[in-house]
């Protein structure tokens, strides 16, 4: 394979989790690879933030789906512990109901099972039946899902696929299939609320997506040590070992296009010459902003009916004092879930009591923060058709505060060292988004697999995609999957000649 891939040029675009891994692999192969980030440093939305001794993680707190790591890293002879250091959490989180309502999700399913059988009458044997059924829906997906491409229904017609994807509900709607298990509406939560953060919802969201809770229940928590900044910063160093030159502060600005084949890229710094392309950046932008009408493979209206992930509005906060009431990881869970949702996807307004996520990492690692401190990231989802602008984020800002000192009945506010809030406009400026996406595209069954954005252009040949607008879609290490998938895709084309 060197011998058709050795000297060829290759630029990726966005240094993000799916940019770094895929470039990685890409120059494991023997091609030339470049990677291309408009910012000063890496990570994407996994962007690290520095102030006055405190290490803020601007984006993701949950380490997940270890196997995806492992399977980067083996591939060059690896581990992740080569590079950084996890621990396992427990217990995993704290959910807050309301005022004095609260309880600890462990890492010890016993001691859950015991806590559901509070919630309802066999709640607990409720949870481990659901629970193996999220199982089962995990293994078939990983195993036969996730790591495989779509380009056509045909992809879909497969035998195995077909038997097993109806194992995987596809069909049935979340809220309807949890419902079957629970009658208690705290129960309902706590194995429902990992679709938000992979931007969808329980009423919209095909029952596939209760494998979460297998991944958080059974697979477990984790964190590294140093913040994601150190994932972030192991990858980049296993990418620059393989030969990759990262290029920050260089955005691009088009790519230009001759007989269906892209052959300068064009950026703030000047211009490139590619054999080949990959894009990582937000898709609506790499399509819409970087390429001339005729070479787009969706146009704009194909965007306007897509369903975009929540932005968020998320508050960074170093504080002036030790926190006893929260765990590393905290939920309050509003009532109204209907209204939240419905908030959220189908009539975008800013929620007035939104489910409100809370992460305190230096409760498991003092580093991030001068002796004595706290540091505390809260992260509220909200729709990405929603104006932001300074005047509506400090009283938003007051409100959600007001709101977490009374659950947790800690007051922390007049303690305030730190404090940063961003939300859309820090998301379309920084990283290019649509609407000021989060997330990227929402996972509903209409924007799974196959029908999802492809990982290669229909109209320019050498041009390909990845990240969290394709296939498997949202969250860190699907992400770094769909890299895998677009560099398997751009061999496999090397391989044939076609590109
Ligand atoms: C607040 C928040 C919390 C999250 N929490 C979790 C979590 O706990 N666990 C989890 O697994 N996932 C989480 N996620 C999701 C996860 O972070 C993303 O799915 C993943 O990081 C996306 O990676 P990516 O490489 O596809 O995209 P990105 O990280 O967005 O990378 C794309 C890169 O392209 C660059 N770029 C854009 N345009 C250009 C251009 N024209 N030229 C050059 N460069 C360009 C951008 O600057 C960016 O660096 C969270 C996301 C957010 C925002």
């Amino acid at each position: 394979m060197m011998n058709e891939t050795k000297g060829r040029k290759i630029y990726v675009i966005g240094a993000g989790f799916c940019g770094l891994s895929s470039a990685a692999l890409l120059a494991k192969e023997g091609f030339d690879v470049t990677v291309l980030e408009k910012n000063d440093r890496p990570g994407g939305r996994a962007m690290v933030w520095k102030k006055d001794g405190f290490t803020f993680d601007m984006g993701p707190s949950w380490y997940m789906m270890l196997e995806a790591f492992d399977n980067l890293f083996e591939q060059f002879g690896k581990k992740p512990e080569d590079y950084y250091e996890t621990i396992r959490l427990n217990p995993h989180y704290r959910v807050f109901f309301g005022k004095n309502d609260s309880l600890d999700i462990m890492d010890d399913m016993q001691k859950n099972y015991e806590l559901f059988d509070t919630f309802e009458k066999d709640g607990g044997e409720k949870l481990k039946k659901f629970i193996e059924s999220s199982q089962q829906m995990y293994d078939i997906a990983v195993g036969e899902f996730l790591y495989r491409d779509y380009w056509s229904v045909r992809d879909l017609l497969d035998k195995t696929l077909i038997i097993d994807g109806l194992k995987l509900h596809i069909f049935k709607k979340l809220n309807k299939y949890t419902k079957k298990f629970f009658d208690s509406d705290k129960a309902r939560k706590i194995v429902q609320y990992h679709v938000a953060f992979v931007g969808a919802s329980p009423p919209t969201s095909p029952a596939v997506y209760s494998m979460l809770a297998h991944v958080d229940m059974n697979l477990g928590i984790y964190y590294p040590m140093g913040g994601f900044g150190t994932i972030v910063d192991g990858i980049m160093k296993l990418a620059k070992e393989q030969g990759v030159n990262i290029e920050f502060n260089t955005e691009v600005l088009n790519i230009e296009v001759e007989d269906e084949k892209a052959t300068k890229i064009i950026t703030n710094k000047g211009e490139y010459e590619a054999d080949i392309i990959l894009n990582t950046a937000d898709y609506h932008h790499g399509e819409m902003d970087l390429l001339e009408k005729k070479y787009r493979s969706y146009p704009e209206k194909y965007w306007k009916k897509r369903i975009i992930a929540p932005s968020a509005f998320l508050i960074y906060l170093g504080l002036n004092k030790k926190l006893n009431n929260f765990l590393h990881h905290n939920f309050y869970f509003n009532s109204d879930w209907d209204k939240y949702f419905d908030q959220l996807f189908d009539h975008p307004e800013w929620p007035e009591d939104p489910s409100i996520y809370i992460t305190v990492p230096s409760k498991s690692d003092p580093s991030l923060v001068p002796s004595g401190k706290e540091l505390m990231t809260i992260l509220v989802l909200v729709s990405p058709n929603l104006e932001d602008n300074e005047t509506h984020r400090e009283p938003y800002f007051d409100d959600i505060i007001q709101k977490v000192e009374e659950l947790t009945g800690e007051q922390f506010k007049d303690t305030i060292e730190v404090k940063r809030i961003v939300a859309h406009e820090h998301f379309n400026k920084t990283f290019n988004a649509y609407k000021g996406t989060a997330l990227g595209l929402a996972h509903t069954l209409f924007q799974t697999a196959l029908f999802r954005p492809h990982h290669k252009s229909d109209k320019i040949n050498n041009l390909y995609y990845a990240g969290h607008y394709t296939h498997p879609g949202v969250g860190v290490p699907v992400t770094i999957i769909s890299g895998q998938l677009a560099y398997e895709k751009i061999l496999d084309d090397v391989k044939n000649n076609i590109v």
